[in-house]
């Protein structure tokens, strides 16, 4: 999505506890993508590792900062595909759709994204 022109990528969502709170975890995904050697470019051109948070429970939080849930979550099939898998009763505070009838709409339209599933 975004940049076409650009080498295939892997797309991994994760479920996880955590003691941080959101801007305390954003801090520590940045944290994890620098170390990863991530020198942001081109807008949603190719990057070595980018780490969103799709949601935190059922929290909403709209700051300058970061917005949770990712405002795009349901939009992206390379989002709601990995995520399906793990999660799929999980209902968005805002839509009000789980992840399953997020898939099963998007999944519906002519999205034009080309997604394929892989081993890892
Ligand atoms: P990008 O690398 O293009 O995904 O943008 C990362 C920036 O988006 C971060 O530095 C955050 O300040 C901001 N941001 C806003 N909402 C989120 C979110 N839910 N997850 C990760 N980053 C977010």
């Amino acid at each position: 999505m975004g940049l076409a022109d650009q080498n295939r990528f892997i797309n991994a969502a994760a479920l996880f506890e955590t003691a941080l709170d959101p801007d305390e975890l954003l801090e520590t995904l940045l944290g994890i993508e620098k170390s990863f050697g991530r020198v942001r470019t081109i807008k949603w051109g190719p990057r070595t590792l980018d780490l969103d948070i799709l949601y935190y429970g059922n929290r909403r939080v709209a700051s300058p900062r970061l917005t949770i849930p990712h405002p795009l979550m349901h939009e992206r099939l390379f989002v709601l595909v990995p995520l399906v898998e793990i999660d799929p009763c999980w209902v968005h505070p805002v839509l009000g759709l789980s992840v399953e009838e997020m898939l099963d709409r998007l999944a519906g339209t002519d999205h034009g994204q080309e997604i394929e599933k892989v081993d890892i």
